[in-house]
């Protein structure tokens, strides 16, 4: 049995199997990559953060480690936090979901949209937790994008640009490329402006220069068009999560102010709703606008 023989289920059944074991990986990732005194090889295995004890393999099969140890290090009972075991799952469902939605001979782009998946997973994961998205995924990108064009130009056989440079034939090299420095240059430059005016108007750092680089590498795999539609979903998700946020800082206060009766908590709460908005995270809304236009950028077109 080889690829060409399986079904499309079968073969993203396969892949989603495979997703598992990598997202067991991009938990490594996710927690060694903002460490300094750690990288992803060294050391080589994984330990448990509370009491050091080296993780066994068989502690450490995706999901079902997690769910027979009922969450639980086994040497010090430490609770390993749910992202575990959701992050392989999230990096299971959308290999296989990227698997099924390509025909088998798209299986170049099938790599390069896998790749570019876990970057996406890992970059959201470490921005939830550290406020920053790593080097390795962003100027990874920025890298990448480039490579892909000369390699694989038909992964802009849908950008509006390459399409009208290629004047009706299959999108070759340069119009790939074309499309390519274009989306960078859109990516980066839109998130680069949006930064510097919030700079000036609010006199701190608005955008964070992170988000700037993943967008400018994103660009150069979506081409212009995907790159604004991402910026646009990823900002449409960040203001409703942002609203339901003060909503809920609000509805705590509401009840704090209930159950005390004490005069200041509304203040205090709300307080605490702006520093909440501050620092809420755009990296992980950006990778989701970023992931949703790469896997289904015609629906998204047909959409909007
Ligand atoms: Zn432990």
């Amino acid at each position: 049995m080889g690829w060409y023989d399986l079904s499309d289920l079968a073969r993203a059944l396969v892949v989603g199997l495979f997703g598992l074991f990598v997202g067991s990986f991009l938990n490594v990732a996710i927690y060694r990559l903002p460490r300094e005194d750690m990288t992803v090889s060294n050391p080589k295995r994984s330990q448990c953060p509370s009491c050091k004890r080296e993780i066994r393999w068989y502690e450490n099969v995706p999901v079902v480690s997690w769910s027979l140890l009922r969450g639980r290090c086994r040497g010090c009972g430490w609770r390993i936090p749910w992202r575990y075991p959701l992050v392989e799952l999230l990096t299971s469902g959308v290999w296989a979901f990227a698997a099924w939605r390509l025909a088998p001979e798209q299986w170049g782009l099938l790599l390069v949209h896998l790749l570019v998946l876990s970057g996406l997973i890992v970059a959201t994961f470490v921005d939830f937790d550290c406020f920053e998205i790593p080097d390795e995924v962003s100027i990874g990108g920025m890298v990448l994008a480039p490579l892909v064009a000369l390699v694989l130009p038909e992964i802009h056989s849908d950008t509006a640009l390459a399409r009208h440079l290629a004047e009706g034939a299959a999108v070759g090299r340069w119009p790939a490329m074309v499309a390519t420095l274009a989306g960078m240059a859109v990516g980066g430059g839109i998130l680069w402006c949006i930064g510097w005016i919030g700079e000036r108007i609010y006199g701190r750092e608005a955008m964070g220069f992170g988000d700037v680089k993943l967008l400018c590498g994103a660009g150069g795999l979506l081409g212009p068009g995907g790159t604004l539609a991402a910026l646009l979903v990823a900002s449409l998700v960040a203001s409703v999560v942002g609203v339901a946020n003060i909503v809920r800082v609000l509805w705590i206060a509401r009840a704090r102010v209930r159950r005390r009766r004490a005069a200041r908590p509304f203040g205090r709460s709300f307080q605490t709703a702006r520093v909440i908005g501050r620092y809420l995270p755009f990296g992980p809304y950006l990778a989701l606008g970023i992931g949703i236009v790469l896997l289904a950028w015609n629906d998204v077109r047909a959409w909007f």
